[in-house]
């Protein structure tokens, strides 16, 4: 049977990365997509840091159709009818390509033209069923009747990687190990967002929210602005959605945190022109598949490269990072002709020696210090509270302030033991 060098499942960041260098190299290398087109079935917040992989890209990225560069940083604890923001800038985000906003129906279609123009096949409308095996290797792919034959398949088909798992690489996933994301683009004249978000053209705003955008429950919102929209979503656990009584619905949540004050004026006027929802691995460096086998490996989502913390999804930088180190280890393998495991695994190395595998470790504590209700009751009922009982001047005697905002804080129980037990544990994310 003729085998081509590399199939890759998923044309997302990181099959694409995958396939840019495969093609830098000569190797033959095939995109097979099950969305209309590159980008048509991808979510993401959006913004990409791009300092992590600066030293990885080449010229990869050279002319993408980035929105805004993020200079302005906020971040809102919502309470029920309050809420408390911060507001941060610094010349050093304007000054370096430290991070930029993007919409990936647009910039994972511009990446996969550039394959294309390299010539890549990408092959949009393909969903594949299944994987294609050898004397116990990985030898390719099914879609249908049709067949490819290939010395490696990259598995880069996103969270809920069927790959991996047909593959032995990684169990069944289970609702505690995911959140979902719901997020809409909406449409306003760039000067509206400008005017806004207190940003010049070109330059944007992630803004944060956690509390009670997610009503008690694991998550957090975002909003971040375009050029000429802004993306604004909710994530919010699974599981502990399903545990609430009725359980809470997605939809709403993402209805009811457009309808607040402090949201509705930020998008007054502008008409939602996308919407779409997806799953994000919850798990971390516990989470993580096995990163390869004979003839396969797993790259960006699909390995459970992602750092969930409610409010911010990392995952694009590590899909892109994963993908370049896959196509490095397959050049490799091409030389040797070897693409079992012994040679493949070397991609876990290159991973361990990067800032993937270890920022994912070093936050490996992070899901345990995050499943802590008070993140998403306690604090953010009390903290603006008490801003509001402090601002606020009635038709009586305000008394002593700092006395009285004292005997507020002791008597809501945040001083106690179990508290500041579960706080101290931030040392260890
Ligand atoms: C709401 C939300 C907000 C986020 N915010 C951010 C953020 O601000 N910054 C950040 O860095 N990360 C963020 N992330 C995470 C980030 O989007 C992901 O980590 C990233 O998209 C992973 O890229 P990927 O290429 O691994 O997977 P994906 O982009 O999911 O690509 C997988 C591709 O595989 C295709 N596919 C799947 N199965 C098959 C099949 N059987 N056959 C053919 N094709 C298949 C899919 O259609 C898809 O195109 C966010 C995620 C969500 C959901």
């Amino acid at each position: 049977m003729d085998k081509i060098d590399v199939v890759i499942v998923g044309a997302g960041l990181a099959g694409l990365s995958c396939a840019y260098k495969l093609a830098d190299k000569g190797l033959q290398v095939i995109v097979v997509e099950r969305g209309d087109f590159p980008g048509s079935k991808n979510v993401t917040g959006g913004r990409l840091y791009l300092m992590p992989i600066k030293s990885l890209i080449g010229d990869m990225l050279d002319g993408a159709p980035f929105e805004r560069k993020v200079v302005r940083e906020q971040w809102s604890l919502f309470g029920r009818e309050n809420s408390i923001n911060v507001d941060f800038t610094a010349n050093k985000f304007r000054d370096h390509d430290h991070s930029y906003t993007i919409l990936r129906a647009r910039f994972d279609r511009w990446l996969s033209e550039r394959l294309i123009a390299k010539g890549v096949f990408v092959i949009p409308k393909y969903r594949v069923d299944d994987l294609l095996w050898e004397n116990g290797s990985v030898a390719g792919i099914k879609a249908g009747n049709e067949e490819i034959y290939a010395h490696v398949v990259v598995a880069s088909d996103g969270a809920l990687s069927f790959m991996a798992e047909k593959a032995g690489l990684r169990p069944k996933m289970m609702p505690k190990q995911y959140a979902v994301g719901m997020k809409e683009i909406i449409e306003l004249p760039e000067e509206k967002i400008n005017d806004r978000f207190n940003v010049e053209s070109d330059e944007g705003c992630a803004h944060l929210y956690l509390g009670d955008v997610t009503k008690g429950v694991f998550g957090g919102g975002f909003i971040y602005t375009n050029k000429n929209t802004v993306s604004i979503g909710i994530v919010a656990g699974i599981q502990a959605m399903m545990a609430k009584d009725p359980p809470l619905d997605a939809y709403t949540l993402l209805d009811s945190f457009k309808e607040r004050y402090e949201i509705k004026r930020l998008l007054n006027g502008g008409n939602t022109v996308e919407y779409s929802a997806h799953v994000i691995q919850e798990g971390g460096y516990n989470g993580l598949s096995k990163l390869c086998g004979d003839g396969i490996i797993v790259t960006g989502d699909a390995a459970g490269f992602a750092l969930n913390v409610g409010v911010t999804v990392r995952g694009m930088e590590f899909a892109i990072a994963s993908g370049i180190m896959a196509a490095e280890t397959i050049i490799d393998a091409k030389e040797k002709d070897d693409f079992s495991v012994r040679t493949l695994s070397s991609y876990e190395n290159r991973l361990k020696k990067s800032f993937v595998l270890q920022d994912i470790e070093s936050s490996k504590e992070m899901p345990d210090f995050l499943e802590n209700d008070d993140f998403f009751t306690f604090y953010p009922e009390r903290f603006p509270g008490f801003l509001e009982r402090a601002l606020w001047f009635g038709e009586g005697p305000k008394g002593k302030m700092g006395k009285t905002l004292w005997n507020e804080i002791k008597s809501s129980g945040m001083l106690s033991f179990k508290r500041l037990k579960a706080l101290y544990r931030i040392k260890n994310i």
